[in-house]
């Protein structure tokens, strides 16, 4: 067996948040190895956020132009997806290819390795025959795999993912989405704005169903108004590929018929890859359960979607922070340095209470993971921007609830608007806090619109407080101050 190499720290997974976790320990001063097997960066830069939202940008330019007529003359569009996967191609991914990622890091004073790594007992990490022992901790960012649903046929045939999806340089004729969540949703409504006839099949009775009722509601009108097909309630039982298309059968005998079949169940971390065992974690759980400063166990922590405490970047990022602050806290107790409410400065940099770093920036008690205004947006077009509960789980959870909502065609910004003004301002409030705790909006800017109602849950700015402040006119966000009056 090789000999162990002594490194501080081992992160495991270059995905967005092992990468940062990994690129801010080192520019710390730890030695840090980062081994990744796919591409530096993870899903988001090469087959998630960016690429996705690439497509979005072309597909809602399209959208705008043909509502050019009755609002500002006439526009022909001819749709054509060669720049949309040129500039994928080019732009977001460089074809696929992470070596500015791996600069970016080993830049950072990281050491870099390819391979799949496995623990390998306490503290080590086995990457093929090389084994690392880290003195002071391993980080999991191994993130998520797409989850397939046991369908009968499915897996013999050349279904798609999001992979293939973001890849693509020839549209199809016709694509079948399996799934009407967020990623679904988004992808349809790109491929039916460039011409492709798609039909989304649904199990569930709605489409994006952790969301509002009225959520899902108009964002099914919108992507039908695009000519999608959307069919809920249809549980798939059996898949057949006859060589040039699909062939889907529901459990009630509807059949639905695409040229390509784009699978977006969900997605599931792969614990049993990772060795758990050989350190005492039961790795048959659904996600790594962590405490809120991020940890597994001693010694081990765990960052981004792994942790099945929200599939985004944006949490994967949130955490990054609170482990970087926690493992440098360890680390600096370790070499006999204060805890992390004492003074101590490390090399190179510091975390301070809020997460913030910088040079020479002050310790500060380590903060901790809180997730009541976990902010979520689909970016359909309308958007749909949420944040904290829905009124359901608000009453599930015995709260007594006030909700306020507020269309926006008929606010003076939607009405301006007119053609894509969809949407509305839905707020949930815990009547005897006198606070919000969910809030969801939907419109062309649901997901900027946003920020404010993130900032009012994340706070608990109180309602009073809320209702006597300045809402800029005429702005799409002046339906909080509305759906606010409506509060009952
Ligand atoms: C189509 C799509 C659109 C999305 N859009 C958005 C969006 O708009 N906004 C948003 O916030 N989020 C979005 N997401 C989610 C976002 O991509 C993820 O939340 C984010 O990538 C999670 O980062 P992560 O670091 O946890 O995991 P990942 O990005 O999955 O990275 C994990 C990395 O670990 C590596 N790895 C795994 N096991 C091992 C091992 N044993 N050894 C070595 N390496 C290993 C993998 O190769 C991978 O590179 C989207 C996702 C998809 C699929």
């Amino acid at each position: 067996m090789a000999e162990p190499e002594l490194v501080d720290v081992v992160v495991v997974g270059l995905g967005v948040g092992g990468e940062e976790v990994a690129g801010r320990l080192a520019e710390a001063g730890l030695t840090v190895v980062g081994v990744e097997r796919d591409l530096v960066g993870g899903e988001c830069p090469y087959w998630g956020c960016i690429p996705s939202k690439m497509m979005i940008r072309a597909a809602n330019a399209i959208a705008e132009a043909r509502r050019v007529d009755g609002l500002a003359g006439t526009a022909q569009v001819r749709p054509d997806w060669a720049p949309v996967a040129k500039r994928i191609r080019e732009e977001a991914t460089d074809t696929w290819d992470d070596t500015v990622a791996v600069e970016r890091f080993t830049g950072k004073g990281g050491r870099f390795v390819r391979g799949s790594a496995r623990l390998d007992g306490p503290g080590r990490v086995r990457v093929g025959e090389r084994v690392f022992q880290a003195r002071h901790g391993i980080v999991l960012g191994t993130g998520t795999k797409p989850s397939v649903p046991p369908v009968d046929g499915l897996a013999d045939t050349p279904y798609w993912t999001n992979r293939q999806a973001i890849e693509v340089e020839e549209l199809p004729e016709s694509l079948l989405v399996l799934g009407g969540g967020a990623i679904g949703l988004e992808l349809a409504q790109v491929f039916a704005r460039f011409g492709v006839r798609v039909t989304v099949v649904e199990a569930a009775d709605r489409v994006l169903a952790v969301e509002e009722p009225e959520a899902s509601e108009v964002a099914a009108a919108a992507l039908r108004a695009d000519g999608v097909k959307i069919h809920t309630g249809v549980r798939a039982e059996r898949v057949r590929h006859d060589g040039r298309g699909f062939t889907l059968h529901g459990a009630d005998g509807a059949e639905f018929t695409g040229q390509r079949l784009l699978v977006v169940t969900g997605r599931r971390a792969h614990l049993d890859e990772l060795g758990l065992d050989t350190v005492g974690v039961d790795a048959g759980q659904r996600y790594l359960a962590v405490d809120d400063r991020l940890r597994v166990t001693d010694g081990m922590w765990a960052v981004g979607d792994v942790t099945g405490e929200g599939a985004f970047t944006h949490v994967a990022m949130y955490q990054a922070g609170i482990v970087v602050a926690d493992v440098l806290d360890c680390a600096r107790r370790a070499d006999g340095g204060p805890d992390a409410s004492g003074t101590a400065r490390v090399t190179g940099g510091a975390v301070s209470a809020s997460g913030t770093t910088g040079p020479g920036a002050p310790a500060g008690a380590v903060p901790r993971a809180d997730y009541r205004a976990l902010p979520r947006v689909t970016f359909t077009d309308p958007e749909i921007g949420a944040v904290g509960l829905t009124e359901r789980q608000a009453r599930e959870r015995g709260i007594n609830v006030q909700v306020g909502l507020a269309e926006l065609p008929s606010s003076a910004r939607g009405w301006i608007h007119r053609s894509g003004n969809e949407g509305f301002v839905k707020l949930v409030a815990d009547a005897d806090q006198g606070v919000l705790i969910g809030a969801t909006s939907v419109g062309p800017a649901g997901g900027e619109v946003l920020s404010g109602l993130v900032v009012a849950v994340h706070a608990a700015v109180p309602l009073a407080r809320l209702r006597h402040m300045i809402y800029a006119y005429p702005t799409f966000h002046r339906a909080i101050e509305d759906a606010l009056r409506h509060l009952r």
